[in-house]
């Protein structure tokens, strides 16, 4: 067996310790006699599992009691929909547009109600997050919404925007356990997990217990209703169960890892490796501004496209793969998760390194 350094952005690495822990109880999880797949979500061991999952989450993440957490599916794009079905009680909200995913949650509020765009950054191909200190928020909006770390463009807001009082609804997906949050800054947090948590097939939402009401737009499905999930802890349907039970040791993980203060503190320092190389490279470059750069995804060019597929092609035989980067950026990007372990930047640069005196 020979694993690789995967840097891709989604779906990610995930902790070895994990994947192996999960590995041993395959057969037989914890003396039931079968797998976590194969058994009841309403059985007592699944019960345990998702109890607990929800409770290391909450420590990790300090959620107030007056929040509510939920493990969803349908992945971060089904909430595009249902944060506008729950969360439009006047019909309005506002959308700061930093990239891709944010566009594709404006166009879909718009189906919904009148969805403005108060901010955006595609001007330079959204490699900057723009000034949110003073922007134009509708003095009916029923939230501001931003993306918070731009998988595809690397870019992450280092302070929240100025909602002038209104409910901020965030897109953690790739950012996800990533640093400490002060969760009541936001009304909604949510993210699919596959980037920075566990197996693609769960989504989290974290959101405010007054946000949650019967009060939804008409016709909005019993399924896509955040008060149908809160109502019965995420139980009303069968959960994605396997997926949050790996969340689930993700979480411990994390735990012992020292939390998120000290993976915030691992985070910089292996983003550090690469960006000061990136920095001093004749051959590299990274395409954020730098004030606006992501701890978890790193985007750089080489400014010549053969030489950027040489480079993924030749870094892939070397065991680092996945660092094609998306055909909207070009070149390269290499996602560095929680999981992503420091030894993989290190001889990422070092591959890089190499690389440049070969093609100078
Ligand atoms: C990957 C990603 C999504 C889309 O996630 P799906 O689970 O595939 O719907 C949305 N937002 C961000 C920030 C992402 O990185």
């Amino acid at each position: 067996m020979s694993r690789v350094y995967n840097f891709s952005a989604g779906p990610a690495v995930l902790p070895e310790e994990v994947l192996k822990e999960a590995a041993a109880e395959m057969l037989d999880y914890r003396g039931t006699g079968m797998s976590v797949m194969e058994m009841s979500h309403r059985s007592k061991a699944f019960e345990e599992i998702i109890k607990t999952a929800e409770a290391d989450l909450r420590e990790l993440m300090n959620i107030p009691d007056n929040y509510k957490v939920l493990f969803l599916q349908g992945g971060a794009s089904q909430q595009f929909a249902m944060i506008p079905m729950n969360l439009m009680k006047n019909g309005v909200a506002d959308y700061i547009i930093t990239g891709q995913w944010a566009k594709k949650a404006y166009q879909e509020a718009c189906k919904y109600g009148k969805a403005n765009k108060i901010a955006s950054s595609e001007d330079k191909t959204f490699s900057y997050i723009p000034d949110c200190s003073d922007l134009p928020i509708s003095e009916n909006a029923d939230y501001v919404y931003i993306c918070e770390n731009n998988t595809i463009y690397g870019t992450k807001y280092k302070t929240l925007p100025n909602t002038k009082g209104k409910t901020l609804v965030a897109d953690v997906s790739s950012c996800f356990l990533s640093e400490p949050v002060d969760v009541t800054k936001y009304g909604v947090i949510y993210g699919g997990v596959q980037k920075n948590i566990g197996p693609a097939g769960v989504v989290i939402v974290i959101i405010r217990e007054d946000l949650i009401t019967e009060d939804v737009l008409p016709g909005t499905p019993t399924m896509l209703q955040y008060k149908t999930h809160a109502d019965n802890n995420s139980l009303y349907n069968t959960p994605p169960a396997y997926g949050i039970y790996i969340c689930g040791k993700v979480f411990k993980w994390l735990k012992k890892m020292g939390g998120l203060s000290a993976m915030k503190e691992l985070n910089e320092k292996k983003a550090a490796i690469l960006y000061d190389y990136l920095d001093q490279s004749r051959l590299f470059k990274g395409t954020v501004v730098k004030e606006d750069r992501s701890l978890m995804n790193v985007p750089f060019v080489t400014g010549d496209k053969e030489l950027d597929e040489k480079f993924v092609k030749e870094a892939k035989a070397a065991g680092l793969e996945n660092l094609k980067g998306h055909r909207t950026v070009g070149g390269m990007r290499a996602s560095i998760y929680n999981a992503m372990p420091i030894e993989g930047v290190q001889k990422l640069v070092e591959f890089m390194k190499k690389f440049e005196e070969e093609n100078l």
